[in-house]
């Protein structure tokens, strides 16, 4: 199983897009429970860990811009 790392602020691509059509989410806080808000629309979301690292497809780490 492929082990995902992410951190604080980072930008991370989901495996759904958002419904506003945006596929990019910024990891706004960490815990038991991620809270990831959407880059399109502003919309923030709160996953339990396990769920996040399942719909995850992408971790762009912060401060690379590529
Ligand atoms: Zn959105």
């Amino acid at each position: 199983m492929e082990e995902k790392t992410f951190q604080l602020n980072d930008i991370v691509e989901m495996k759904k897009p958002h419904p506003c059509g945006n596929n990019r989410w910024k990891i706004i806080r960490m815990g038991m429970d991620i809270r990831i808000k959407c880059l399109g629309c502003a919309h923030s979301v709160l996953l339990p860990r396990k769920e996040f690292v399942k719909k995850i497809k992408k971790v762009f780490p912060a401060g690379e811009n590529s």
